[in-house]
């Protein structure tokens, strides 16, 4: 195998090569239950798909290969990879501190099947290196940070968190969904695990779920497709498949999407109906400086609040055409998200207001569409939120050119 160097070509070419049995440039959909065995104990290193499969690690090699580590781990959805994660890292009487601004789901696995295991959890502002060092006890075993944050896109210093657990001698790991290795270098910025929810950015047209763990600690790697295989988290062949195509147009997608993004959150910022606009690349985002140091791009999401609060952020997403009002992000289609009924209805209300999750949020994720098509969308939906009839607006009443 050649040795690559640039991002792009590793998202092709990393960790691929032509199928020994009949040179397919791809690696085919090996959708085999099971490996026939030469003799027993004797086999081509795959025995059975619950444990292994070809194609699963197609898809492993190359996303160890972008973030410059071994063969990742791949599992059925990025809770899978997190529930496994967790599972290998934690036992009764430990202690995580997770971020307080996270995805819903990692908010439910702590507080509705971690706790009552006896595996503690606090969630902690990890914006603030020092709350993380305060919050470390005997028994803390590991910080587990998503930055940038779903949904209200706070950041978290990884290098200096990394510091800070190094000290520590317990682990950091970064759900790096947001971004992907092509646009934050978790594993180089500190952090011991990268984690990524594939469904997202990587896969990108909202075909598959999937999720991966990468890190350079072999034994943790061992440890983590140990409890894979007994959990029975693995990825299947088909959404391998699917990801590994997704993944060789990642390096333009992720470019792409911030490019668009940039472009919609700052029309958004001057539009009158708006209260506010959360976005790593606006100057006006409170931790814009970081965003530019820790980022290699500012990502696709942006979170909005619209003026009139939750009734009028419902009545914009009810009225979106091209935008969908779906739970994914990161897919070349806009998708547009209320977190607190969809993807954070199961964070207790407290928790949510406390982490700035507040009625009227609105999350967008830019896809692949022409922006001013997105924008076209937005201001229509924003006129119609705004007590426009839907006729007055389909007869011109845009103000696209404001
Ligand atoms: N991590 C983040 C940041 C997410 O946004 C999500 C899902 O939205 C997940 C993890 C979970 O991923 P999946 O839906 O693939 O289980």
């Amino acid at each position: 195998m050649p040795d690559f160097q640039g991002i792009s070509t590793l998202a092709i070419h990393g960790g691929q090569s032509p199928d020994p049995a009949t040179g397919a440039i791809l690696t085919p959909i090996y959708q085999s239950t099971t490996f026939v065995q030469e003799a027993v104990g004797q086999h081509k290193g795959f025995t059975y798909s619950r444990a292994g499969n070809p194609t699963v690690e197609a898809l492993e090699r190359a996303l160890g290969a972008i973030e410059d580590a071994p063969p990742a781990v791949c599992f059925s959805s990025g809770m899978a990879a997190t529930t496994t994660l967790l599972l290998s890292l934690l036992k009764s009487g430990d202690h995580v501190i997770i971020s307080d601004v996270v995805y819903g789901g990692t908010t439910r696995l702590a507080r509705q099947i971690l706790a009552p295991l006896g595996i503690a959890t606090s969630f902690v502002d990890t914006s603030n290196a020092d709350a993380v060092r305060d919050a470390i006890t005997p028994q803390t075993r590991l910080v587990f940070i998503e930055t940038p944050a779903n949904p209200t896109l706070k950041l978290s210093d990884i290098a200096a968190l990394a510091g800070v657990t190094r000290a520590a001698g317990i682990k950091l790991a970064v759900d790096n969904t947001f971004l992907t290795p092509l646009g934050q270098r978790s594993l180089e910025l500190g952090a011991d695990i990268s984690l990524l929810s594939t469904t997202k950015y990587v896969e990108g047209h909202n075909a598959t779920v999937g999720g991966s763990v990468t890190t350079r600690d072999t034994e943790l790697l061992e440890r983590l497709r140990f409890v894979r295989k007994t959990l029975g988290t693995i990825q299947s062949p088909q959404e391998a498949w699917l990801t590994l195509r997704g993944l060789k147009t990642l390096p333009f997608r992720i470019r792409l999407h911030s490019e668009n993004a940039l472009v919609v959150a700052k029309w958004l910022q001057k539009h009158p109906a708006i209260r506010y606009v959360l976005y790593p690349g606006l100057e006006s985002f409170s931790q814009h400086e970081l965003a530019a140091r820790q980022q290699l791009v500012s990502g696709g999401l942006i979170s909005f609040e619209v003026k009139g609060g939750k009734d009028a952020g419902l009545a914009l997403m009810n009225s979106v055409r091209l935008c969908s009002l779906a739970e994914n992000l990161g897919a070349v289609e806009t998708l547009i998200t209320h977190p607190v009924t969809m993807t954070h209805a199961d964070v207790p209300v407290a928790a949510r207001e406390a982490a700035g999750i507040t009625e009227g949020l609105v999350r967008l994720s830019v896809g692949l569409e022409d922006p001013s098509d997105i924008i076209a969308d937005l201001d229509r939906a924003l006129l119609v939120a705004a007590g426009a009839t839907v006729d007055n607006v389909d007869q011109g009443a845009s103000c696209v050119t404001r």
